[in-house]
């Protein structure tokens, strides 16, 4: 008996091996095996590490996280399915039925939605202040505002908000401070080092950067916090995929040098641009014309990130043109290897009136741009071809 073959379903081991792959292996396997009862229940009161079924967490996420936490400078960050889903568990593990959340006024369009339509739904109430306006802050809280969530810089105008005043008037009153920081990224801003509660991130942009994950992260600062939000994350099941952390870490091995290379291609793009008869305006933190110089070195430093947005003379007809003559990818995402464009009276604000775009400062003619590695040279002189077609 001791000859006859081992069954091939699940019957081979993996192979020993005394040199180790310096590449992270990819494990998909949902559920693992423990070697007896005492174990199991060592695994499950933490006297032995070891996981058990994927939904509460596998080896991709677990290297994944602790990649993120380096540079946010946290501890015990949490993988997630998707930006939306880092949201979700913060807002549902930390919120019950008569809090009121408020929210900058220019949040990431889903953020919108689920303060606007899904919180309300569970009775808890929702509020919009203008994060680059202390006193909008100050008359918008409550007695029972337990959450403020705030993007640094505003989609698609690149407002900046005014973090200081934010986190102390939320010290003040007693409010937890989330920041959305896939925007601005760990090397454009570490909200941790100025006084957040919470940071998480849309890792599906930047961070894995070749748009081929889609993944979130959050990690908090109080343990009980993290814990709140981790049971959220596990009993919903928003949970990330292997696969996608294991791609997003490989990307990430590149992210400096990806985002130094971006925020230089994003200043040199801003200037040429702004030198062509038919914009009208170009939105970039490093412009002296920008609204909220004031305050830029303190929270962006020299990184002014790699998002662009600009205003074209024409109105729609323009805009029309100047896509049909745009060899970048129009696309409504950020944070790619390669530039992308997109034109929001026609995608994230859409379901506005002219007017109500008008009053944010954005036109038909309005743009904005996510610049990616190119080349610079040949990047600028895309774009000037393309804006200049629709002149
Ligand atoms: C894309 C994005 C999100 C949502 O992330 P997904 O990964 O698409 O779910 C949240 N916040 C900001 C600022 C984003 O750009």
């Amino acid at each position: 008996m001791s000859n006859a073959p081992k069954d091939t379903v699940r019957g081979i081991d993996w192979p020993d091996s005394v040199s180790l792959a310096i590449g992270t292996p990819l494990q998909p396997s949902v559920v693992y095996k423990t070697s007896d009862v005492e174990m199991l229940h060592a695994q499950y009161e933490g006297r032995a590490e070891g996981f058990t079924y994927s939904r509460e967490g596998h080896p991709n996420a677990t290297v994944l996280a602790k990649k993120v936490d380096l540079l946010e400078g946290a501890t015990g960050g949490m993988m997630t399915g998707s930006g939306m889903s880092a949201i979700t568990a913060v807002f549902f593990g930390l919120l019950k039925a008569g809090d009121h959340v408020l929210g900058g006024d220019q949040l990431y369009g889903r953020s919108l939605r689920m303060m606007k339509t899904e919180l309300p739904r569970f009775d808890i109430d929702t509020g919009f202040f203008d994060p680059t306006d202390a006193n909008s802050l100050r008359e918008a809280i409550r007695p029972n505002t337990r959450m403020i969530l705030v993007e640094v810089v505003s989609n698609p105008t690149l407002r900046v908000a005014d973090m200081q005043a934010i986190y102390q008037i939320a010290r003040e009153k007693g409010v937890l401070v989330v920041v959305d920081n896939t925007f601005t990224t760990p090397r454009g801003y570490r909200p941790f080092e100025h006084g957040a509660d919470i940071v998480l991130h849309s890792v599906t942009k930047l961070l894995a950067g070749h748009s081929d994950a889609m993944l979130g992260y959050v990690a908090a600062q109080n343990p009980a916090h993290s814990q709140a939000i981790w049971d959220v994350i596990v009993t919903m099941g928003l949970t990330a995929s292997p696969y996608d952390c294991w791609m997003a870490e490989r990307g990430m091995h590149s992210f400096d040098l990806r985002f130094e290379r971006a925020c230089k291609n994003a200043s040199i793009v801003a200037t040429e641009i702004a030198k062509l008869p038919n914009v009208l305006r170009v939105l970039y933190p490093e412009r002296s014309d920008h609204p909220d110089t004031a305050r830029i070195p303190s929270i962006m430093g020299e990184n002014f990130g790699n998002m662009v947005s600009f205003e074209i003379a024409g109105g729609h007809k323009a805009a029309q043109r100047l896509t049909e003559n745009c060899d970048l990818a129009f696309a409504p995402t950020l944070g790619d290897v390669a530039s992308t464009l997109s034109h929001p009276a026609s995608s994230s604000h859409r379901g506005l009136t002219s007017d109500e775009r008008a009053a944010l400062g954005m036109s038909d003619g309005f743009f904005r741009l996510s610049v990616g590695i190119e080349n610079p040279d040949t990047l600028a002189s895309l774009l000037v071809k393309a804006i200049s077609a629709a002149a």
